[in-house]
């Protein structure tokens, strides 16, 4: 058995990211970390975006940034303008590559298939595989995106489109994402959010390409690269224990309406690098109770009334995008939190308020 000072369970976007960020910071200089993961290789297999309200160590992995971007619905079309907070995308690719470059020369730091010849009883763990527990009833944010090239050069990049809910909505809430990384290159996203039990919401790549040739008129394309995810919207079942502690998904770094985790992870990360001597005596990081609690009431609203969404989300983004953006990304104040839910429809959340 080996005995290592920090056990990292999960080589993604948060295991990587906790171990850039302890290791450029001198904290692995005399200590020891394993990490576990069981993929063979890493390529390009998330797209993240998210808008930049904070600093992070990836600017050099962000394949494009808008100020901004659009939001349809049968009803209409605002387009929203935010110089102060760009969104951004990052390739997981380029992200991966940095950090293994990174890590790998730190003789300290060693890789692993699986955790059988670890002794996992001396060691601080970190963990970010998820538990595979879930409740059927939970809502899920499920998609696929592919990044399409065309031989003309069709798209608008300086404007991406967060959600289009001119489309089929089958009772559950459907919008398409469209982010174009260059006039002849753009992933588009087909995107639920459901339970997961109606697989009529599965035929994915039915989906894309009548959006593409109906909706964004484009017959000619290649496909160059494709992701598929179900992001969960409800909190993980995976127990902290004193010397686990659960990051990314697993530690609930999800926001729950949304479904942004990379920016969150970043934050832990950071958090745990700077308390690392005493992280296991300190409380639980989380995302703020306020949005634990809003996300669930919002989400209740999704669960009770899915018609409702594409005009709700609409009625969201017309006025400030600051505040929303904020909001959305974790970090609004009181009276912008106000100005957010002054905006939503008062008797469907009251009354989903008190739903269970
Ligand atoms: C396709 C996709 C696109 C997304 N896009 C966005 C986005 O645009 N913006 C955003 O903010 N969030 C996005 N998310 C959500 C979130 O940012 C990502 O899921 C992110 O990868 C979460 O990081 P993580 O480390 O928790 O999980 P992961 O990155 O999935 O890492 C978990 C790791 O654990 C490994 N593993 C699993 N089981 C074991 C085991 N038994 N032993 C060892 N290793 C194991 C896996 O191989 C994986 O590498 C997206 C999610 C998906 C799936």
């Amino acid at each position: 058995m080996k005995d290592f000072d920090y056990i990292i369970l999960g080589g993604g976007c948060a295991g990587l990211s906790l171990a850039y960020e302890l290791d450029i910071n001198k904290k692995l200089n005399d200590k020891t970390l394993a990490i576990v993961e069981t993929r063979d290789s890493y390529k390009r297999d998330k797209t993240w975006s998210f808008w930049k309200v904070l600093d992070h160590s990836f600017e050099d992995c962000v394949i494009k940034s808008w100020e901004n971007f659009s939001v349809n619905s049968k009803i209409g079309s605002v387009e929203i303008n935010n110089k102060e907070y760009p969104y951004q995308t990052i390739d997981s690719g380029l992200f991966y590559n940095k950090i293994l470059d990174q890590l790998k020369k730190n003789k300290n730091i060693q890789f692993f298939q699986s955790s059988d010849q670890l002794n996992l009883n001396n060691s601080i763990i970190f963990n970010s595989i998820p538990s595979k527990n879930s409740n059927l009833s939970n809502l899920w944010q499920h998609f696929k995106g592919i990044e399409i090239e065309t031989p003309r050069d069709i798209f608008d990049d300086e404007i991406f489109n967060l959600m289009d809910f001119d489309c089929d909505q089958k009772n559950n809430v459907h919008f398409f994402y469209t982010l174009p990384f260059s006039k002849n290159k753009a992933l588009i996203e087909t995107t639920w959010l459901s339970n997961m039990k109606d697989e009529t919401l599965n035929d994915y790549d039915t989906q894309l390409e009548k959006y593409i040739k109906e909706t964004l008129k484009i017959n000619n394309y290649k496909i160059n690269y494709q992701e598929e995810g179900a992001i969960p919207l409800f909190y993980p079942l995976n127990k902290t224990e004193k010397n686990k502690i659960n990051i990314g998904s697993a530690g609930g770094m999800t926001r729950l309406s949304t479904g942004y985790t990379f920016l969150n992870i970043q934050e832990h990360s950071k958090f745990i690098k700077n308390n690392i001597e005493k992280i296991e005596n300190l409380k639980i990081y989380h995302i703020g109770k306020k949005y634990q609690f809003l996300d669930k009431i919002f989400l209740n609203v999704v669960k009770n009334n899915p018609d409702k969404m594409p005009k709700i989300f609409f009625d969201m983004f017309k006025g400030s995008s600051k505040t929303v953006i904020k909001f959305l990304s974790n970090k609004s104040n009181i009276l912008e939190d106000l100005s957010v839910i002054l905006k939503m429809p008062k008797l469907i959340f009251i009354k989903e308020l008190f739903t269970k």
